[in-house]
């Protein structure tokens, strides 16, 4: 069976080479590998092996449509993939082991790394200047040497300015040392469910296992733990015990710890027990170093008139920055590098999103409501209409994306559901976008209506 399944996925491997880029192949599918197959009444499913959870992400965004046309293109009926995140090493242990049952057997669950850390945001490709030099000394710092002086290490500063890309170089950099470290990157978010989870299932033993047994655990935009008590508690013994066995503590904050709110007093003195570093929005000089870097990294070069014209209108943080880097290059790729200066600068403009009108919860409602001809009322309602729930995922999707509210408080606008629900919602929206052009076209004019 295993042979077999080596052999599907080695022709779909082929067919694949031919339909992507041989960069896109080599980044998503070079790795991946047999972990298992199982033939279950006519039908055939195969478990393929990815490195990371990055990668399984991307892959299950992107891919999962081409993968599934390959396999019938190559001829094999009834056959479906799936992706686990797994390490190529153990996969000996896993034959001749229970093949697939619908659940993911436990010794794939054994060797599922729980990071998620994108590759690509390392230490190398981190831009330093002076609105985030201290945080990125300090990160390196830590990074070097776990469990030292500062811990925990807490990075905060406003949307898009690098707090994410810093706190996963960390982990990245420790990984790349010493490979088998135990490096758990989450959000609080993703804390907070995995505990309640827990609570719900009885499985405390487990949910302490996984965190507390860590070498270093990076936990991103504590922000949204304010209020939630009984996980800040959990937070607070997780955190001691990581710290008192000599490992390494990093967060990442949209708000100095002081100014959290809502947050218990012992957690705060614990938060400033470590070291806390700001990252500041990055002046001039910064931006064109940041531009300049971003191109040389996709091998473009960029004329200096526009590297210091998209520093001097893109004032807020490395994010913001970025896309209209992408949209720059965007258009000047369709135009095949005969658009003049101005006519760049003219498009990129009419591109951005209006800063006199920041968006609203109420001009998202609106701009969704517009779009797909509903009222505010049934998006709030119990409907379960299709056209009426794909609106309301819409809407959660861009509360989230655009607005970067909490969950429970999506939750509340969408008409009292609970995060699960809006989870689902964003989820689904994303794995949509990735996976039709038009679903895309029909997201960015909603984006248009929001930002008009
Ligand atoms: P935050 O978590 O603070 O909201 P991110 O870490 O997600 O921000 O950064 C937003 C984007 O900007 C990411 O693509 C990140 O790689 C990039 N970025 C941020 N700071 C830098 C920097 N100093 N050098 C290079 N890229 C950066
Ligand atoms: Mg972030």
């Amino acid at each position: 069976m295993q042979k077999d399944g080596q052999k599907v996925w080695s022709d779909v491997c082929s067919r694949l080479k031919l339909q992507v880029s041989t960069s896109a192949f080599r980044t998503w599918f070079s790795g991946s590998f047999v972990l298992d197959s199982k033939q279950d009444g006519g039908k055939v499913l195969l478990v393929i092996g990815l490195k990371n959870n990055f990668l399984k992400e991307q892959v299950e965004n992107r891919y999962m449509d081409i993968v599934a046309r390959a396999i019938s293109e190559c001829g094999y009926k009834d056959t479906s993939a799936i992706f686990v995140v797994a390490n190529r090493e153990v996969k000996a242990d896993s034959i001749g082991a229970p093949i697939f049952t619908g659940i993911v057997p436990e010794m794939i669950v054994k060797n599922i790394r729980s990071d998620s850390l994108n590759p690509n945001h390392t230490f190398s490709n981190f831009v330093v200047g002076y609105s985030n030099n201290l945080a990125y000394l300090a990160a390196s710092k830590v990074a070097g040497n776990l469990g030292g002086a500062y811990n925990p290490l807490m990075i905060y500063g406003s949307v898009g300015v690098g707090k994410t890309h810093l706190l996963q170089a960390v982990g990245n950099q420790v990984l790349s040392r010493v490979l088998d470290s135990k490096v758990l990157y989450v959000t609080s978010e993703k804390f907070t469910n995995d505990f309640l989870e827990s609570l719900r299932n009885k499985t405390q033993a487990s949910f302490r296992q996984k965190y507390r047994s860590v070498d270093l655990l990076l936990v991103d935009d504590i922000q949204f733990l304010a209020g939630k008590e009984s996980t800040q508690d959990e937070f607070f013994h997780t955190f001691n015990e990581i710290c008192l066995s000599g490992k390494q503590v990093v967060l990442a904050s949209d708000r100095h710890p002081k100014e959290l709110g809502r947050l218990k007093e012992r957690l705060v003195s614990r938060f400033l027990g470590g070291m806390t570093a700001d990252i500041g929005l990055p002046d001039l000089e910064m931006r064109m170093a940041i531009i300049r870097a971003k191109c040389a990294e996709r091998g473009i070069k960029l004329d200096h008139e526009l590297v210091s014209w998209v520093a001097k209108e893109s004032t807020g943080g490395v994010r913001e920055l970025e896309g209209m880097l992408t949209s720059m290059l965007a258009y000047m790729k369709i135009n095949a590098g005969k658009a003049t200066v101005e006519e760049i600068k003219s498009a990129v403009s009419s591109n951005r999103p209006s800063i006199k009108n920041p968006p609203t919860p109420g001009r998202v409602i609106e701009a969704v409501c517009r779009h797909f001809k509903v009222d505010s009322i049934s998006l709030r309602g119990s409907s379960r209409k299709a056209a009426i729930v794909l609106a309301r995922q819409v809407l959660m999707y861009f509360l989230r994306t655009e607005l970067g509210l909490p969950l429970e408080q999506i939750g509340d606008l969408v008409g009292g559901r609970d995060h699960s629900t809006v989870i689902h919602g964003v989820e689904k929206i994303s794995r949509l976008i990735s996976a039709s052009q038009k679903k895309k076209d029909d997201i960015l004019r909603i984006q248009s209506l929001i930002h008009a």
